[in-house]
């Protein structure tokens, strides 16, 4: 399904540039043989058999902690108090938006705008803080998405089912040596970062180091209300960030219009953008990968932008992409 294009996309420059930036080979060559014939999404067997889609089993970690941080978001609705929904909103904005949205997708991923090293360990640290990953699995699973989008080899497209775009893409084990691979041919130029290198050894740590700070500080407050602190500042809110970042990838390659004639599904949902500080104007970027800018009407707001625009005005912020799309009519 499509609607008719106005505007311009440089959806193939785009990809172009991340695979010229990344260093990466185009996939057109080898396991994307689709990509020759004009990188139409196609519909392909989605794997119906356990071993197909886990060849490796399940990844055990990955598991328990999402169970652990469902379970926690749903035992703090009996620990309710109006500081731990204060703490849970400022760290979903601090995590969700300067972390994810603005460090690890804008800033690490697609370049679209630069910042002094220290702001940008920063930006990473508060990316970590999510419990989503390191910055360099969050970035090479991300740009491979985009290079094979809604194609075979994408990590999370709808084309394998709803619940495999959502929750279940990274959910079966991978191999050291496949994660090896995976960073190398995504993200090198991260690798050769030894900060990067340590966070993504290190990544769990902020989470947990939080989590055990706000219980204590909460006990100090008051016997029995470090749980309220705990459970909302990480589990609520982590739950809460985990399904924004994830309707981006399932959602909104579903749901939602276009303002762009793209080769994939992706599509601009207003209530994922709402929930995620912008990136639910996903179709926008898609085809306009490395504007810093995914809101591209005027009602399409994007919060994570204003932010960027915000650290341009105040000299954080430079070679910002901000060059909004011709309207060609
Ligand atoms: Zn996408
Ligand atoms: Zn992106």
């Amino acid at each position: 399904m499509s609607v008719e294009s106005p505007l311009k996309t440089d959806d193939k420059r785009s990809k172009s540039a991340l695979l010229a930036a990344t260093q990466v080979a185009d996939p057109s060559t080898d396991e994307n043989k689709a990509g020759k014939s004009g990188r139409k999404p196609i519909a392909h067997p989605i794997p119906t058999r356990f071993r197909d889609r886990f060849p490796n089993g399940l990844n055990w970690t990955n598991f328990t902690w999402m169970l652990v941080m469902h379970t926690g978001a749903v035992a703090s609705l009996w620990y309710f108090s109006w500081t731990g929904l204060a703490i849970c909103a400022v760290l979903h904005f601090v995590t969700a938006c300067l972390g994810v949205t603005l460090g690890y997708h804008r800033l690490l991923t697609h370049g679209s705008f630069k910042v002094p090293k220290p702001v940008e360990y920063f930006f990473s640290v508060c990316g970590m803080l999510s419990a989503e990953g390191s910055p360099i699995f969050w970035v090479a699973t991300h740009r491979k998405h985009h290079v094979l989008s809604d194609l075979p080899g994408d990590p999370h497209s709808p084309n394998d089912g709803f619940w495999w775009s959502h929750i279940l893409w990274f959910k079966p084990r991978v191999l050291k040596s496949e994660e090896e691979a995976l960073f190398a041919r995504w993200a090198p130029d991260m690798w050769k970062d030894p900060w990067h290198r340590v966070f993504d050894k290190i990544f769990p740590v902020f989470t947990i180091l939080l989590g055990i700070g706000l219980f204590v500080a909460g006990e100090a407050m008051e016997p029995g209300f470090g749980w309220s602190l705990a459970l909302w500042g990480v589990c609520m809110r982590a739950v809460l960030c985990y399904h924004s970042t994830w309707f981006v990838n399932s959602a909104t390659h579903i749901w939602g219009y276009r303002n762009y004639e793209t080769t994939d599904r992706s599509r601009n949902l207003w209530w994922v953008a709402l929930a995620s500080y912008g990136e639910g104007w996903h179709n926008n970027h898609h085809a306009h990968q490395r504007l810093a800018r995914h809101g591209h009407r005027w009602w399409e707001i994007d919060v994570t932008w204003m932010v960027i625009r915000t650290l341009q005005i105040l000299g954080i912020a430079t070679n910002v992409q901000d060059r909004i799309p011709e309207q060609t009519k």
